[in-house]
């Protein structure tokens, strides 16, 4: 579903990604660790084309985002992302946040849109929130509030990138669980986490970047539980 060949990605002389090989299949959930400044960022942000990538290839759902022929906007309908921050519409009622990317961007009736928006925030547990504005929610609602949103486009794949970083420890658990559901689900997920647990217990793969490069990859009980480099056991022995 991702295919990601010799990605390189430099911000002005600074080389960010140095040769990024990875695949995502369908349904499968990987998760990228590794300390800050590693590049996990911008490999996430190559792969919707939020950044150019400086060369290499990148390809979702069979469509190549790095050839110039390719129609960015349609392809981008497909990836939904979820940052740190959630970047809400505080004017705008959670039940609009979720509606107006499908009104604008895909078209959709407003009454198409307001189905699938209730439906979406039922999935992640908001259904009793709709009416509500983001400033009445916790920052954990707020999240699920941006999940939503991006499942409601319909998305072929979900990349987060560090989604329970800017939460107080205790709303952590329930974004966790709406992405692990999200997963059992079958959804193709990326995943920019420090947070080990949901990484061994949901990913399928788990990815150590350091220094622009991917210094290991294997299973969550390998990368994670039995490092083979000496960069992810320091890594990992700060994070645990
Ligand atoms: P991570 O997410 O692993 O913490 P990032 O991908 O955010 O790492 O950043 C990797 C490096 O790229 C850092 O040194 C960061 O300062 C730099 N960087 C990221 N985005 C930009 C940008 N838009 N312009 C210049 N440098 C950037
Ligand atoms: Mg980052």
């Amino acid at each position: 579903m991702i295919e990601v060949h010799d990605l390189h990605k430099s911000f002005g002389d600074l080389e960010v990604l140095r040769g990024i090989d990875l695949e995502v299949g369908a349904g499968e959930v990987v998760c990228v660790i590794g300390p800050s400044g590693s590049g996990k960022s911008t490999l996430l942000r190559c792969v919707n084309l939020l950044e150019q990538p400086t060369s290499g290839k990148v390809v979702v759902d069979g469509v190549e985002l790095t050839d110039p022929e390719c129609d960015i906007d349609a392809v981008r309908r497909r990836i939904g992302m979820v940052f740190q921050q959630f970047n809400l519409f505080p004017h705008l009622s959670v039940l609009a946040n979720v509606m107006i990317a499908q009104r604008k961007v895909l078209r959709r009736s407003a009454a198409e849109a307001e189905k699938i928006a209730r439906a979406n925030l039922e999935r992640v547990g908001l259904a009793d929130k709709i009416g509500a504005y983001p400033a009445q929610l916790s920052g954990g609602q707020q999240q699920r509030v941006a999940i939503a949103r991006a499942l409601a486009m319909g998305p072929a794949v979900m990349l987060f990138d560090e989604p329970t970083s800017a939460l107080d420890p205790e709303l952590v658990g329930d974004v966790l669980a709406v992405m692990r559901s999200l997963a059992l689900d079958g959804m193709t997920m990326m995943v920019v986490t420090h947070e080990m647990s949901f990484a061994r217990e949901v990913a399928d793969r788990v990815v150590f970047m350091d220094g622009g490069v991917i210094v290991e990859e294997g299973p969550a009980a390998e990368v994670i539980g039995a490092p083979a480099s000496e960069r992810a056991r320091t890594f990992l022995s700060r994070v645990l």
